[in-house]
């Protein structure tokens, strides 16, 4: 008693207790569930309700996101549309267009065994789920997991990264005055409110970001045996080989590696060139990012900045891990490390044996396609591989003798923006996925429904006493 009116008082003065992030933490869980035992998110009329308010929130506050966006982590307002705010609006809309025929109740055959019976899947909502998201696309990697959370009829709990706070405090403004306030939460803060957050007992978590907390994810949600979708990242190769034009090759490298200041998680980490042709590959690499961001990028509007300054001094100690073909300029103060190309890479190096997460391309040198198979083998398997290549053979090879999460020819990261592609990793870079359909399934229970009439009752066969005859009857049938 005396305790609760404490933590009242000091709520009230905007004290924050020892205890009250995982006070908090039970209030909100156990308001979502109330509100899911309601049975309120489940018609598709209210699922469809949130995403067009969800919608009308991207487009009427895109101004607020956008300077949110720019304070956090010097994003342009184009890059803000393409690869968040827009990429949520297409999700929404892809998922309102389908809904309905993905939420469809699916007949299935009975064996004859069991007939006259019918036999279907129905997509059942999980409950609350938690989604914890990243700062490096806090839009994008909060919102595209919300719409399939509430397309597939359940409630949700967000928890931005306090990386961007920019982003996480615009988030926590807008979604309750948008959504279903008793039905989505956004809960702010770093690891003690996210640890408070996932003491309680989820329906299903889908998190984002290294694989370091995804274990603390993981271990936490197997106190409730809560499923989870571990969005991690890792090491994404491209491939070059020798008969590729490698001006154009060079100028999709560089966009896919540059755009938010290589701070992507599907980002090309490192380039494997093959056959010779690392030399002139950086060369057209430096000049892809004078035509990008001028000769000095520091002044481009359309190039981001290093999101703190630990991963600013993460980042800059790799820089003398090879020789700076292009870049390496960088100045602490404002978080900018120009786009930089590294040839001359030890492959033992610190800067090929972490992920980057950064502006720094490395390039390698290998001599044939076998030898880059057995460099990527050897290593953890990453969100994805990227190859640049004139062989269908070098094609089939990659994806028959490799595993990625995904594999994108001739272009790096765009594989995520088509709706009926899964987004996720296998192994090291993670596991379960989403976007479109698959998010619906993520967070939804396929329930097996079989519908058998009393009359006439064919399963006398299999009631004991069990008979020569029978016996006979039932080994045929089964
Ligand atoms: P981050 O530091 O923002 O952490 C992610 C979330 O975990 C945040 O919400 C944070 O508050 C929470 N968190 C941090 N420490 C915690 C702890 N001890 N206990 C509980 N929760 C904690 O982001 P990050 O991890 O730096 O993100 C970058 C990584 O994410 C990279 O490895 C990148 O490849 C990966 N990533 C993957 C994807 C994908 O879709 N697969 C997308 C983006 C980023």
């Amino acid at each position: 008693m005396e305790r609760s009116l404490l933590s009242d008082v000091e709520r009230e003065l905007g004290v924050r207790g020892a205890d009250e992030p995982a006070a908090d933490a039970a209030a909100t869980v156990a308001r979502l569930r109330a509100t899911f035992t309601t049975g309120r998110t489940r018609p598709t009329a209210w699922r469809r309700r949130q995403l067009r308010a969800l919608r009308a929130l991207l487009t009427e506050q895109a101004p607020a996101l956008t300077d949110a966006l720019a304070a956090d982590l010097g994003k342009s307002p184009v890059e803000t549309h393409t690869s968040e705010l827009g990429f949520v609006v297409n999700e929404i809309d892809h998922t309102l267009r389908h809904l309905e025929r993905w939420l469809r109740p699916r007949r299935v055959p009975v064996p004859m065994a069991l007939l006259p019976a019918r036999a279907r899947t129905v997509r059942d909502p999980l409950g609350v789920v938690l989604v914890i998201s990243p700062w490096n696309y806090p839009v994008m990697l909060g919102l595209a997991p919300l719409v399939g959370a509430l397309a597939a009829g359940n409630c949700a709990l967000l928890k931005p990264s306090e990386l961007a706070p920019a982003t996480s405090a615009a988030l926590a403004r807008l979604l309750p005055r948008y959504l279903d306030p008793d039905a989505v939460a956004v809960v702010e803060g770093a690891a003690a409110q996210t640890t408070a957050l996932l003491e309680q007992r989820f329906d299903h978590i889908l998190y984002t970001g290294n694989g370091t907390v995804g274990r603390i994810v993981m271990a936490a949600a197997a106190r409730h045996l809560t499923p989870v979708t571990l969005e991690l990242g890792g090491k994404c190769p491209v491939l070059v080989e020798p008969g590729t034009d490698l001006a154009a090759a060079a100028r999709r490298i560089a966009w896919g590696k540059f755009l938010n200041a290589g701070q992507s998680c599907t980002a090309p980490d490192h380039v494997l060139a093959l056959g010779g042709t690392a030399e002139p590959l950086a060369r057209h690499l430096a000049d892809a990012i004078t035509s990008m961001y001028g000769t000095d990028p520091a002044r481009s509007p359309d190039y981001g900045r290093i999101i703190d300054d630990r991963h600013f001094d993460r980042l800059t100690a790799l820089l003398g891990d090879g020789r700076v073909v292009t870049g390496g300029a960088h100045d602490r103060a404002t978080r900018y490390l120009a786009p930089t190309v590294l040839a001359d890479v030890d492959p033992a190096a610190p800067v090929m044996s972490e992920e980057i997460f950064g502006p720094i391309l490395p390039v390698l040198s290998l001599p044939d396609l076998d030898a880059a198979i057995a460099f990527f083998n050897a290593r953890a398997k990453p969100l994805a591989l990227y190859a640049f290549t004139p062989h269908r053979e070098t094609r089939r090879r990659l994806l028959g003798e490799t595993s990625s999460g995904a594999v994108g020819f001739g272009l790096p990261n765009a594989h995520l923006t088509v709706p009926g592609l899964p987004f996720g990793g296998v192994g090291a870079s993670g596991f379960g996925s989403y976007h479109g359909h698959y998010s619906v399934e993520t967070f939804s229970h396929a329930k097996a429904v079989l519908d058998k009439p009393l009359s006439p009752d064919t399963m006398r066969a299999a009631y004991p006493p069990f008979t020569a005859a029978k016996e006979r009857l039932l080994r045929r049938l089964l």
